[in-house]
């Protein structure tokens, strides 16, 4: 399961704001005296894999949480597809979505979270079919159904009936990658998914999720320290550094040849 998928070329664009998927535009973003994004912008593309590194602190979790719409930009529009999660007017208003409109593009993102937030007091099988139950509408059958084709896929079949504390860190990650897909969204947020593990329990998550890149087209955001990882998964990969993308390339570029002083200084301190 450790082989390396290869990063082709980003995916023919379709729809959206200049053919993107996701949008961010002028995006900005302080705590205080903290400015955590500085006037972002970029695109990712439908089906794209894109990895967000970076020091600690750079805002990268940020753009994933407002993706979540668990955080509020101050500035600037973000776009999913056609629909508009915040929206800047020319008069410099932030103008939120409507809750429907939000609930609509929340449909199509799912997340993967550093510490799994699993439901402690339920089953892994009913971890998986809650939200397809409840959310999209799916009968309890069918969304047994898919969950259990979903955990047979993450390697835990077999652990259907155990509670989350039964299982080690790295299935309970696992469960909760099958409960993310089991969304079927068509992006697939992860954050630091493998930094509370060890590196086994890490390496097997991590080979689950080249087994997704491998074999389905959801677009993925990505924030990781797992640089093998990130190289074998993404086709693009952004550099932040305070706030701003400093470099944005292909992995093999990034990798192998980065431009930045800044990128390359980081890059030796991780890997
Ligand atoms: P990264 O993911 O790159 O490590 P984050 O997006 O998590 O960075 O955080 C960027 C900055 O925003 C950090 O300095 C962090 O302390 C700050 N930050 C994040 N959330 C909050 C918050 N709710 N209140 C105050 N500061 C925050």
């Amino acid at each position: 399961m450790t082989e390396t998928t290869s990063a082709s070329s980003a995916p023919a664009s379709s729809g959206g704001h200049e053919g993107n998927l996701i949008t961010f535009d002028g995006v900005g973003k302080r705590f205080g005296d903290n400015v955590v994004l500085d006037n972002l912008s970029f695109g990712v593309r439908p089906g794209e894999r894109v990895t967000l590194i970076g020091p600690s602190g750079s805002g990268k979790t940020t753009i994933l949480r407002m993706l979540m719409t668990l955080t509020r930009p101050d500035s600037g529009t973000i776009q999913v597809g056609d629909d508009y999660l915040y929206h800047e007017e020319r008069t410099g208003n932030l103008v939120p979505a409507s809750e429907q409109h939000i609930r609509r593009v929340r449909r199509r993102i799912t997340m993967v979270f550093q510490h799994f937030n699993l439901f402690p007091n339920m089953r892994v099988l009913r971890n998986v079919t809650e939200a397809p139950v409840h959310v999209l509408g799916l009968s309890k059958e069918e969304a047994e159904q898919r969950a259990r084709e979903l955990l047979d896929m993450v390697g835990l079949g077999e652990k259907l009936t155990a509670y989350p504390t039964q299982l080690s860190g790295g299935q309970q990650q696992r469960v909760a990658i099958a409960r993310a897909l089991a969304m079927r969204p068509d992006v697939l947020l992860l954050d630091e998914v493998t930094s509370a593990l060890d590196p086994e329990l890490a390496a097997g998550v991590l080979d689950v999720l080249r087994d997704i890149a491998r074999t389905s087209d959801v677009t993925m955001l990505c924030v990781t320290h797992a640089m093998r990882f990130a190289r074998d998964i993404s086709h693009r990969v952004l550099m932040f550094d305070s706030g701003r993308i400093i470099e944005d390339a292909p992995p093999g570029e990034m990798f192998d040849a980065p431009r930045h002083e800044r990128t390359r200084g980081f890059l030796q301190s991780v890997i």
